[in-house]
């Protein structure tokens, strides 16, 4: 049985619990949305850009609190709060400002007829089943352009935010959205699928684990609704050369440790070519030494708790199979005594495939290091993985990298950054990563009916 409540993994303390919905509950939450859909659905794009507007501007208006909200629930340290604040409110404004043109009718030069053109309509009330990584920015990237669109938003959050939750469905509010156009509802899992399969609702979209992805979409395959999933990643950071070897270190120890490791899209896996592999390694092992974990609410944190004594667990359990099967500890690899879900930064070399840190995704302050002999052997490496979300590629010769880059089977390809997420910029991945794109005008097109109106 799901149970919503604040858990401040700091600390360990339970803050606040809510109830789950009854039967009742689930059944309004459904009429509602579907009714919401039908007036939703007629007001004009300007009006619904209009409120996206307000909701970007109450997210500014409203960054200390909100910012505070996520620390407190899953651990990110304040200043990367106050970042995911800022970009929700970007995501939102991005689509109040492009949203009226996104939605035109497309002309279609198709001869043969007095006008041919496609229309972009919503399709429906939709469920969200979001993360507690990125509390607001993964809802951001749902409810910004589906709104946008006119369809309506039935949105289960993780047990551990639920604070966070009814903040966004407040703003939402204040903003002047229609109560049943977003709707926070605190279900239980078999309540979610009750709904994929109810004829109210037209489509979900998941971001969380291969194995809530897989769950959630079976259902919906089974009722004939699309999906959109934003699973796990096991991304590379690969690095080939260097002429600022201390600023590649830094982007490397940002690009695992930001949000304690907690991204789908972190470097997971560091790729180092053998000749700057001792160097690298050496600076990569004092930077994860020198990172400040403690409280996220305290100024200097650089490094907060995971979510849960159960992610922590996870990680420690992954952490000690590869040991135990010979990997070699560069640093870190434990818990932190006392009453919070705190890991130590860890390096792992010598990882073979038989260990469960090889394939599967490392939720946390982890990375493994392999040294690579070329760019072949590093593409090969990288496309290895069951995953396929993002990768980079770092060297001063940009057409080197740009080479591996687009050899990378992945949603996201970068050279000499990581992990950049921005409001116009398409974020999704292949193969076990999942299906669909977010943000950017892809994201605006997941979920809509783009209909042929042919008259001749
Ligand atoms: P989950 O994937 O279980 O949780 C994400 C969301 O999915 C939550 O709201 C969760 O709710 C929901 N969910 C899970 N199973 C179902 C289901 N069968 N039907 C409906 N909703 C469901 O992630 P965890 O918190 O358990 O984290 C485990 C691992 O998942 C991490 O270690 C990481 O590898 C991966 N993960 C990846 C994320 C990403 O950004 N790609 C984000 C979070 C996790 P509930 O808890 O109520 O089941």
């Amino acid at each position: 049985m799901t149970t919503y409540k604040t858990v401040n993994p700091a600390d360990g303390t339970t803050v606040k619990e809510f109830e789950t919905l009854d039967a009742a509950g689930v059944e309004r939450a459904l009429a509602d949305a579907h009714a919401g859909f039908q007036t939703w659905r007629k007001t004009s794009p300007k009006h619904r850009a209009e409120i996206l507007h307000k909701v970007a501007d109450l997210y500014t208006e409203r960054s200390d609190e909100l910012a505070r909200a996520i620390s407190l629930e899953m651990g990110k340290p304040l200043t990367e709060s106050q970042g995911e604040v800022e970009l929700s409110s970007n995501i939102y404004r991005y689509y109040a400002d492009n949203g009226p043109a996104l939605l035109e009718d497309e002309k279609l030069d198709v001869p043969g007829a007095e006008d041919t053109v496609l229309q972009r309509k919503p399709v429906g009330a939709l469920v969200g089943v979001m993360p507690w990584n990125f509390p607001y920015y993964q809802v951001a990237r749902f409810a910004g352009p589906n709104l946008m669109v006119g369809n309506t938003i039935l949105l289960k959050h993780a047990p551990n935010c639920p604070q966070s939750a009814l903040l966004m469905e407040e703003i939402f509010q204040q903003a002047g959205l229609p109560q049943d156009a977003y709707i926070n509802i605190f279900a239980t899992n078999d309540q979610i699928a009750e709904m994929i399969a109810d004829p109210r609702v037209q489509g979900v979209s998941l971001t969380g684990s291969e194995r809530a992805g897989t769950s959630v979409a079976e259902t919906a395959g089974r009722n004939l609704k699309k999906v959109v999933l934003e699973l796990g990643g096991s991304d590379v950071f690969i690095m080939l050369d260097s002429d600022d070897m201390d600023a590649t270190v830094e982007s490397a120890t940002r690009a695992r440790l930001s949000n304690a490791g907690q991204a789908c899209n972190a470097a997971k896996r560091i790729l180092v070519a053998e000749e700057f592999y001792d160097d690298f390694v050496t600076k990569l092992t004092a930077s994860f030494e020198a990172v400040q974990t403690g409280d996220p609410l305290d100024a200097n944190t650089t490094l907060g708790p995971l979510s849960s004594q159960t992610a922590a667990d996870t990680l420690i359990e992954q952490i000690d199979d590869a040991v135990a099967k010979g990997a070699t500890l560069l640093t870190g690899g434990k818990k932190i005594d006392g009453p919070g879900a705190f890991v130590q930064p860890t390096l792992l070399t010598d990882v073979t495939p038989d260990m469960r840190a090889y394939s599967e995704e490392l939720f946390g302050p982890a990375a493994v290091i392999y040294k690579v002999e070329s760019p072949q052997q590093a593409i090969e490496l990288a496309n290895s993985s069951a995953y396929g979300l993002s990768g980079s590629v770092w060297s001063a010769d940009l057409d080197k990298a740009r080479d591996v880059a687009e050899q990378l089977e992945v949603g996201m390809a970068f050279v000499n950054e990581h992990g950049t997420t921005l409001p116009g910029l398409p974020f999704g991945g292949v193969k076990r990563s999942g299906v669909g794109r977010e943000l950017g005008p892809w994201g605006m097109d997941e979920f809509v009916n783009k209909k042929l109106v042919r008259v001749s």
